[in-house]
């Protein structure tokens, strides 16, 4: 199988990149390194033992997907490449449509006339919204707070009502919970320019001392602790959730979601703690406001995927945290 891994260079795709050849696909990775590095593919065939084809490109660049798909036979499309950065994409939120939904398009159409018709997409648990309860399941409706999560509202719909009409096309909507942690090499992990807005990356740089502390946002939910409380899981267990949701669209058709999450839920200062414990490093931090748009708590419900695509999160949020503190060492002594 030639799989085409568009965003294949950043966090989950490169993971994901490792898995599929590990498993003996080809892939073809094509990503414009706008938030990633060009050494990726390097560090994806050092752990693999086997090269990824790299093509820089932009996804919304017509010609160039086109040149992808007349040089090979393409299988399958896993389709990552995006922005992701939800306080971004209220700031400049023409280019996070732009970007997002012009790939997107872009790539179905190239699929058409390719005849290709196995797409994997990254969307995300903020499809569920402000107002579901939780666990959160597939059927509920979707909707967002940011213009990030209404990409990923839009292109789902873009989605069904592509399928709707190509019956023999398979579209499998990925919905991450939140992803932490790194590959156990250390070659491989989140890596973000400036400073981190998301959890994870914030921790292990106060504990490596490149931030002086983590300012916790918002210690008066109504939670076990005050802190928000999430699904993490370990990329790697959501790479392999790639390669699952292949095998299913090898004998399924039509849109189908699935959430990629634990089941369980961590609260802010439970994941500080564990990091610490687990890495034995010191991680200070402060109690601040609220930040606007976070929810006080959401986790998965895994039963479709884990009864469905055959797919379980495995690792502990030991290992992720074990994981992150890895990757950010073997980065600062390369460096
Ligand atoms: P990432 O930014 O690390 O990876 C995205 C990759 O896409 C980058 O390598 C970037 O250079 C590339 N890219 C962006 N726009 C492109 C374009 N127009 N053409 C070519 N390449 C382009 O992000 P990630 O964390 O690996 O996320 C991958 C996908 O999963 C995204 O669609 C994101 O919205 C989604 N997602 C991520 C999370 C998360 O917590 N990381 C959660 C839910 C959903
Ligand atoms: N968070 C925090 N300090 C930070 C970054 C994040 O307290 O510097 C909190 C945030 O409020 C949320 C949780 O950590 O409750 C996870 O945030 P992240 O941005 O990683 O993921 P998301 O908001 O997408 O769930």
């Amino acid at each position: 199988m030639t799989i085409l891994v568009t965003g294949g260079a950043g966090y989950i795709g490169s993971h994901t990149c490792v898995e599929l050849l590990q498993k003996g696909c080809e892939v073809v990775i094509a990503d414009n390194f706008s938030n990633s590095s060009r050494d990726v593919p390097a560090r994806i065939a050092r752990i693999a033992g086997k090269q990824p084809q790299v093509c820089e490109l932009d996804v919304a660049d017509c010609q160039a997907l086109e040149q992808i798909f007349a040089a090979q036979h393409i299988d399958a499309v896993i389709h990552f490449a995006g922005l992701k950065a939800v306080g971004e994409s209220c700031q400049i939120p023409l280019r996070y449509y732009r970007n997002n939904l012009d790939t997107t398009l872009t790539l179905l159409e190239t699929m058409e006339r390719h005849g290709c018709a196995k797409l994997v997409f990254s969307s995300s648990a903020t499809v569920y919204g402000p107002k579901n309860e939780i666990p959160y399941v597939e059927g509920m409706d979707t909707s967002a707070t940011s213009p990030y999560g209404w990409t990923k509202v839009m292109i789902e719909q873009i989605l069904r009502d592509y399928c709707a009409v190509n019956p023999d096309f398979s579209a499998v909507l990925l919905r991450y919970f939140n992803p932490i942690g790194a590959h156990e090499s250390g070659l491989l992990g989140d890596d973000p320019n400036g400073i981190p807005n998301n959890l994870m990356p914030y921790i292990v740089r106060v504990a490596a001392g490149r931030l002086p502390n983590l300012t916790v946002f918002g210690g008066d939910y109504p939670t076990r602790d005050g802190t928000c409380l999430r699904d993490y899981l370990h990329v790697v267990d959501l790479a392999k959730g790639h390669l699952c949701a292949l095998d299913y669209a090898q004998t399924h058709t039509g849109a189908e979601a699935f959430n990629l999450g634990t089941g369980d839920s961590v609260s802010v200062l439970e994941l500080v703690r564990s990091f610490q414990r687990v890495n034995g490093v010191s991680v200070p931090y402060v109690i601040g406001g609220r930040r606007d748009g976070d929810l006080a708590e959401f986790y998965a419900n895994p039963a479709r995927a884990r009864d469905e695509l055959h797919w379980t999160a495995e690792k502990s949020v030991d290992d992720m945290c074990r994981d992150a503190w890895h990757f950010i060492q073997t980065r600062l002594s390369e460096a």
